[in-house]
């Protein structure tokens, strides 16, 4: 009994998400969330996600603008989502780590199991602090001289001029970005987690991961943690800032975990939240999700994430896991180790019309606009189709015209357009019977065999991450299918005096029309409100309410059931025109030039 436990990075709330990150991280973990639950169930899936709402990026954003903490994460959480649910993502549980009432506690009881277990030193050194605030300045708050290059603006961590990572401590003439005021250097104490002293766990777990259930490490990631692994060094895990999880021991009065620590938390203290929300009569169970059981299969935990995550899903939180031993106990009391990484497709970036999405540039898409004008499924679909999977690719225009055109409406749409339309004229919008006709051959057998193969094809993409591939196959599905309905020219039957030509005519839309429902549960992962319309016109008889949650088997679909009531035929992909889309890009430009 297989378990899915499927994450998406926890974006951080301190400012709009776009396309880009929904291409990479949140769109294939969905489509991939949707197809597992048909395949495999709905409770053998759970998908976790929800804002990171502690760190400096959000102090300082917050401290900026000149609101609270809370009311700065509460605003950006709430922005995401409604990006999200424009996208139609469907997390089986939407937290964050400020909202969710079991993650301080979560992360404080990782915190401590390391400490307990060795993993976890402390070590005092000398830090920026601000006499004035009566508080320790973390790098970014700081602006001062670069000691490579002597630029006068910059960062406490970074230098804009010549790029050089800067030890904040020998910033010159350094300036607090709070309050202004000239900072001075204090001691003070950190806590690291010895990743050095986790390694061999980690390597060995790492180097474990070509079992014949696994898919195996994506190129960018494997390449990313030799190279991390080869030169694995300790990192500080508290920090000096007056929003987070306080840091669990004596004598650290004022600290808080660091942001990468406790967000990875995140996924397990979302899970808590989700059980404990249970309905009556439904039992949940965190530990079923993040526990490895004393006998059968761990569940498969897949995090879904950009590159620039790669360093904390596969090397830092798997070894904050590893290094909790069996710490944590199941249903009976006993000690299990917790749940690793199964697989981690890392993706890589995407960008807008040949640049990177840049909010404040001017270069991003307008969500409210987009979705005022184009539907939500045909920029799933173009984002699949167009996904950084193994490259950095990119949103253009003309590329999101081609997909909705040629391939959503020309070839799935059109197709259950021209079935659905002949039904209704010819057979009063009935399925008809089609029993007694002689068996399809020739090129009519090969193309249904061809759609058969196709369809079969979508779902073992979809098992292997292979979304580009997944939806590529679900097209070719749909342009055998349009072969076979023109290669039998059921209108030519249908002018026949001859009753064989007639019964071919009816056995040919009869098999259309289960395709048609077969194709409906194929396109629900990718466009799940086009497979509910297109199940809406095939009525109600066809498309059975049970079925249509279930991906069930491959090869030809079970006959439609004859003189079944067929619904209206509609347009599932209307298309966009060159002057629509010639004024989009226009409107980019001025964009970006104001
Ligand atoms: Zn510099």
């Amino acid at each position: 009994m297989t378990r899915w436990l499927v994450t998406s990075a926890l974006p951080y709330a301190n400012g709009p998400i776009h396309f880009g990150h929904v291409a990479g991280a949140y769109l294939p973990a969905d489509v991939w969330a949707r197809f597992l639950r048909m395949r495999h169930g709905r409770d053998r899936v759970l998908y976790v996600c929800g804002t990171d709402e502690h760190g400096v990026a959000i102090t300082l954003g917050a401290e900026r603008e000149g609101v609270g903490y809370r009311e700065y994460v509460d605003h950006w959480h709430g922005e995401i989502k409604a990006l999200f649910d424009r996208f139609g993502i469907s997390f089986d549980v939407w937290s964050g780590t400020a909202r969710c009432p079991y993650h301080v506690e979560a992360s404080q009881r990782f915190f401590e199991v390391l400490h307990d277990g060795g993993y976890v030193f402390e070590r005092t050194e000398e830090q920026w602090y601000s006499e004035e605030a009566g508080r320790f300045l973390p790098d970014r708050y700081l602006q001062g001289t670069c000691p490579e290059c002597g630029h006068e603006k910059a960062r406490g961590d970074e230098c804009p001029s010549c790029g050089s990572w800067i030890d904040a401590r020998k910033l010159g003439n350094p300036v607090s970005l709070v309050d202004g005021s000239r900072p001075v250097l204090k001691e003070t104490t950190h806590w690291y987690l010895d990743l050095p002293k986790l390694k061999p766990a980690l390597a060995a777990w790492y180097g474990s991961q070509d079992r014949a259930d696994h898919l195996p490490w994506k190129p960018n990631v494997d390449g990313y943690v030799q190279s991390m692994l080869d030169d694995l060094r300790e990192r500080p895990i508290t920090r000096d800032l007056p929003w987070g999880v306080p840091v669990p021991v004596d004598g650290a009065e004022g600290k808080v975990l660091y942001v990468w620590f406790d967000a990875p938390i995140g996924y397990l203290s979302a899970t808590m939240e989700w059980a404990a929300a249970a309905p009556d009569g439904e039992h949940r169970d965190w530990r079923d999700w993040w526990l490895q059981p004393a006998d059968g299969e761990p569940p498969r935990l897949a995090h879904f994430i950009g590159k620039d995550n790669i360093a904390f899903h596969v090397v830092v939180f798997p070894s904050m896991l590893l290094g909790q031993g069996d710490a944590w106990q199941d249903a009976e009391g006993v000690g299990r180790p917790l749940v690793m990484p199964w697989a981690v497709p890392a993706n890589e970036f995407y960008n807008l019309q040949g640049r990177k999405f840049s909010t404040s540039g001017g270069w991003y898409l307008d969500n409210e606009d987009f979705f005022s004008k184009y539907s939500a499924d045909a920029a799933r679909f173009h984002l699949v189709m167009s996904g950084p999977e193994t490259a950095d690719s990119e949103f253009t225009w003309e590329g999101f015209q081609g997909t909705n055109n040629t391939l959503l409406a020309d070839k799935l749409g059109n197709f259950a357009s021209r079935v659905l339309k002949f039904a209704a004229k010819r057979y009063g919008g009935r399925v008809p019977d089609g029993a007694g006709a002689a068996p399809f051959d020739g090129e009519a057998a090969a193309a249904l065999a061809d759609a058969d193969q196709q369809f079969a094809a979508v779902g073992e993409h979809l098992e292997g991450h292979a979304f580009r591939q997944a939806g590529q196959a679900l097209i070719a599905g749909c342009a055998a299918l349009n072969q076979f309905f023109d290669g039998c020219a059921p209108w030519k039957l249908a002018k026949s005096e001859d009753a064989a030509d007639q019964t071919r005519c009816a056995a040919v839309v009869e098999r259309c029309i289960a395709y048609l429902e077969l194709l409906s549960r194929r396109m629900a992962p990718f466009c799940p409100d086009a497979a509910a319309r297109l199940r809406a016109m095939l009525g109600a008889e066809v498309a059975t309410a049970s079925a249509a949650e279930h991906w069930g088997t491959d090869g030809p679909p079970a006959g439609a059931p004859a003189d079944a009531a067929l619904g209206e035929a509609g347009v599932l992909f209307a298309k966009i025109d060159d002057d629509t889309i010639a004024a989009e890009i226009a409107r980019l430009q001025d964009s970006a030039q104001a």
